[in-house]
């Protein structure tokens, strides 16, 4: 056995799991020492070329990009550590949620909607490592609808096109299903030497998945090989969902793009480097970015750069340093006792997210119960991303899918849509209109998409970048290279 196994950190779950692996691990394996952390030194007032915040799903691949260009001198500043093991392992990024790894955001209670969920308050969980939230999350993968990215266009974002877009996505992505591979649309939707793999999972619940997708044919929701490969035309469709992943591992934004270059001359990472502010010279017209404040293990530096700080620290992050930064809604920030440098009001606007409302469907079939819900889950989750925004629709969604109860399989399982007693609801017929209406303000949750809070568009008025995502308002020294 080769001796250059590596050492994980690890949030306690799979310790657990593995007890008994570990074992015997211990008995055949070489003794690694401690993993020193190679992200952890910077003097204060270094300068860079680029300096990225944020490691996540977007600051990843900026990083490595950037970072080709040998001449370039590239600093990543990740307020999280590297991901434990549990990343690793598809089925534990939940176990992070509420650890170190994770921001551990909620919502808070408005004392009417969400009343279903304990406190009428949400988890919102953020991935604060190295790949982000991309080494926490669902791993499916879904490109979108060409519909949007080409509205993108029409709205004066040029260069956002479906084609180019679509020339990034392939350019990311390396398919490695064979059997998909096959047909040749399917072949034909991905990139093939991308630095992200894309892939299917083995499902060990094969009978229960043909079964679902034969329930949904019969309801006009056909099932397709591959979704990302067929055109989505006003009806639904279902099917297995590709995944980022590797041999049956995570494959976050920290595997594909850090890892790979993580001994590049030119590019440092710092962990656990909490940047509080974009420092930014307002004596200049426009105000020109020029470097970051950041807490590093327990000190306050300053970095400088000498083209660029990009910011990818999420949609909740973002807005929050923008702010801080002096960036944002003029009367907000003097409330808040910042100066106002760029008076910016879109900054943390237009949030958007994925609605979840889960249904319960309780059948006869002992011991896949879990497994008939979780399924359906999913089946829901991408009904919901054709864009059900009001509660209208959402009930027209519900209704729809409570229909499954009628369809041939779940018949012979004596499928029901049990009633939950939610207080608020039971004035209403269970399964009227008006029920299905309360109990989704009720019970409604999020499957963690938010975005939208650093909108790009033309008008400073309504987004906060343009369609080279720079700020509106703020320049940088780029154009000099
Ligand atoms: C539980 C969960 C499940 C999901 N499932 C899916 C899915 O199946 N498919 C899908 O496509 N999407 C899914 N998503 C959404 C997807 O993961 C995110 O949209 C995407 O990762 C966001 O990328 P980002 O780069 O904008 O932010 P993130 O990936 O969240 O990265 C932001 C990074 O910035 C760092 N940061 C923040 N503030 C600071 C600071 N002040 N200083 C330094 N660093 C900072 C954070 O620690 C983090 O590493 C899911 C998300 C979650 C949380």
């Amino acid at each position: 056995m080769s001796c250059d196994a590596e050492y994980f950190s690890t949030s306690g779950t799979a310790p657990q799991l593995f007890a008994s692996a570990l074992n015997f691990l211990a008995a055949t394996q070489c003794i690694v020492p401690n993993k020193t952390d190679p992200y952890d030194e910077i003097p204060d007032i270094d300068t860079f070329d680029f300096i990225i915040v944020g490691s996540g799903s977007a600051g990843s691949v900026v990083a490595n990009r950037l970072s080709e260009i040998e001449t370039w001198k590239v600093l990543l500043l990740e307020a999280g550590p590297e991901p434990p093991i549990e990343s690793d392992i598809p089925s534990l990024g939940t176990t992070l949620f509420q650890s170190k790894y994770d921001w551990q955001y909620t919502t808070k209670s408005n004392g009417d909607k969400q009343q279903g969920w304990r406190n009428g308050a949400l988890s919102w969980p953020r991935g604060k490592m190295l790949g982000g939230s991309s080494s926490m999350n669902s791993m499916v993968y879904m490109k979108g609808r060409d519909h949007d990215y080409q509205c993108w266009d029409n709205e004066q974002n040029s260069n956002w096109s479906k084609e180019k877009v679509d020339y990034y996505f392939k350019k990311a992505e390396n398919f490695q299903d064979m059997k998909l591979n096959k047909n040749p649309v399917v072949y034909q939707t991905y990139g093939h030497s991308g630095p992200l793999v894309v892939n299917s999972l083995n499902s060990t619940y094969k009978e229960i998945t043909e079964n679902l997708k034969e329930s949904w044919n019969h309801l006009g929701i056909k099932s397709v090989p591959d979704i990302n490969a067929a055109k989505y035309r006003g009806y639904g469709l279902s099917g297995i969902a590709r995944v980022t992943a590797q041999n049956g591992h995570r494959e976050s934004t920290y595997r594909a793009y850090l890892k790979p270059m993580i001994n590049r001359k030119n590019m440092k990472i710092i962990t656990n480097a909490f940047v509080t502010k974009i420092l930014i010279d307002d004596n200049t017209s426009p105000p020109q970015a020029y470097g970051v404040e950041v807490e590093i293990g327990g000190q306050t530096i300053k970095l400088y750069s000498n083209y660029e700080v990009i910011l990818s620290t999420g949609t909740i992050n973002t807005p929050q340093i923008l702010m801080l930064s002096g960036i944002g809604p003029k009367e907000h920030l003097l409330s808040k006792n910042i100066s106002c440098i760029v008076d910016l009001a879109s900054v943390g606007k237009n949030l958007q997210d994925h609605l979840y409302v889960p249904i319960p469907i309780y059948g006869d079939k002992p011991g896949i119960e879990d497994t008939t819900e979780e399924m359906f889950s999913y089946a829901k989750y991408l009904y919901n991303k054709t864009g059900a925004r009001d509660v209208n629709k959402i009930v027209d969604g519900i209704k729809m899918v409570t229909k499954l109860v009628n369809t041939p399989y779940f018949k012979t399982i004596n499928a029901f849509i049990p009633k939950i007693d939610i207080p608020e609801c039971n004035q209403y017929e269970f399964q009227s209109d008006l029920y299905w209406k309360c109990y989704s303000l009720q019970i409604s949750g999020t499957i963690f998409h938010p975005v939208g809070t650093a909108r790009m568009g033309f008008d400073p008025e309504d987004s906060v970048v343009d369609k080279f995502l720079k700020v509106h308002g703020i320049i940088t020294s780029a154009s000099e290279i």
